[in-house]
């Protein structure tokens, strides 16, 4: 029995894996991991807090509260004290801060176990979290949606969340470069730290302690890249359809009926000329603008119109068209509803199932409305909320969303 559990083991292990192109190794069963959330970006100075702290490579403890103001010079970071007598920490790369007390405090708000100080160079640190998987979900439950809403339709929202971090780590494993698995932000799950833990949340995690949704691929047993999203308006998307990449696992669209009681299913912005320009000044083009796109998109440019181009079967637009005179050009600069999306900004337009018109008389710009919010990707999250309230419990909320992963638990 040892030897294969040693080949197993040093096989999960492998070291500088060239990344991108080896896919997740299967799921095996494992002991519960940490997982390391980038919490802040970037950051020339902060503070940090706590009870007795540990600096690693110092084997220093710092008796009972101490406050620090932390910041990178080159590939160093320096703390220095602003309690008690004056102390000062210079080391080189990443420094680790722990307490025994259990909770650290980054710019007034608490986190578990312990921080990571991490260099990131022009005088900038990244600072990263590293905490238990399952803490990681208690904290994580009130920041992406609510622990108040029923307990099936959280449960399910739960492994969704457990499963997606799952599968970031994994990647950030085989690319073996990254000094994170996950952002702490929309890019992947938003996360406080510990400030929003509360019973319910912390149930549920319990309850599905371990539990993650797997496909099979390739004859493996791979986690699912479970994406989630607040409301699909009424039919979930494919993952090529937004990013332009297929993901395993996601094999259909699944109709939604239930997300209509969502204030957000339904939407309308109204975008000045002014506004489309700058977001459209923000990105890189499409090849087939014109070559002088940007000297022509000058502040006297005129927006005539928007007409779609392309919808899908479901009736949304796939492309549109915004028609524009500058001097005495006329020019035509086609955009992708997930593209206009991207560049005016996620929060403006909500979803990429849109449509577009004309202001009232009179007004210059455009009006575009549309359902849902989000990408649309795997489970709505007001959907679930729903077939929660209407009885189903999480296991049948899952395959509902996911219908070609299986739920099995890992640790
Ligand atoms: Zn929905």
């Amino acid at each position: 029995m040892t030897v294969p559990l040693l080949f197993a083991l040093v096989c999960a292990g492998a070291p500088g894996a060239s990344a991108s192109l080896i896919p997740p190794s299967p799921i095996e069963k494992r002991a519960p991991v940490r997982i390391r959330v980038r919490i802040a970006e970037q950051l020339s100075r902060f503070r940090l807090r706590g009870f007795d702290l540990k600096f690693s490579k110092l084997g220093t403890r710092f008796d009972r509260s101490t406050e620090w103001e932390v910041g990178c010079a080159g590939q160093k970071v320096r703390a220095r004290s602003l309690q008690g007598p004056r102390r000062e920490v210079l080391v080189q790369g990443a420094l680790t801060v722990e307490t025994p007390a259990g909770f650290l405090q980054f710019q007034g708000r608490p986190y578990r176990e312990s921080l990571t100080v991490v260099p990131v160079g022009g005088g900038r640190c990244d600072v990263v979290n590293q905490v238990d998987l399952e803490r990681y979900l208690d904290g994580l439950v009130n920041a992406e949606f609510s622990s108040g809403w029923n307990e099936q339709a959280v449960a399910a929202q739960v492994v969704a969340a457990r499963t997606y971090a799952f599968y970031q780590m994994r990647e950030a494993q085989h690319r073996g470069d990254a000094h994170y698995d996950v952002d702490s932000t929309t890019r992947d799950q938003v996360y406080d730290g510990s400030i929003k833990e509360d019973w319910r949340a912390s149930r549920s995690v319990e309850r599905t302690r371990g539990q993650i949704l797997s496909v099979r691929e390739g004859g493996k047993v791979l986690p699912l890249k479970a994406f989630y999203h607040s409301t699909c308006g009424g039919r979930t998307e494919l993952p090529e359809k937004v990013w332009g990449k297929k993901f395993p696992g996601f094999r259909r669209k699944v109709d939604c009926p239930y997300c209509a009681v969502s204030p957000r299913f339904e939407w309308s912005v109204d975008l000045t000329p002014r506004e489309l320009q700058e977001a459209f000044l923000k990105g890189p083009g499409r090849a087939d603008w014109p070559s002088d796109w940007r000297s022509l998109l000058v502040p006297g440019a005129r927006l005539l119109g928007a007409k779609v181009l392309r919808t899908d079967s479901d009736g949304r637009a796939l492309e549109l068209a915004t028609d524009w005179s500058s001097g005495f050009r006329k020019f035509q600069l086609a955009v992708t509803a997930v593209q206009l999306r991207n560049w005016v900004g996620p929060t403006r337009i909500r979803s990429a199932r849109l449509r577009v018109g004309p202001l009232a008389l009179g007004l210059d710009g455009l009006r575009v409305s549309g359902r849902g919010f989000g990408h649309g990707v795997g489970l709505c999250q007001w959907g679930a909320k729903v077939l929660g309230d209407q009885g189903r419990d999480y296991v049948a909320i899952l395959k509902h969303y996911y219908p070609d992963a299986q739920l099995k638990k890992v640790w």
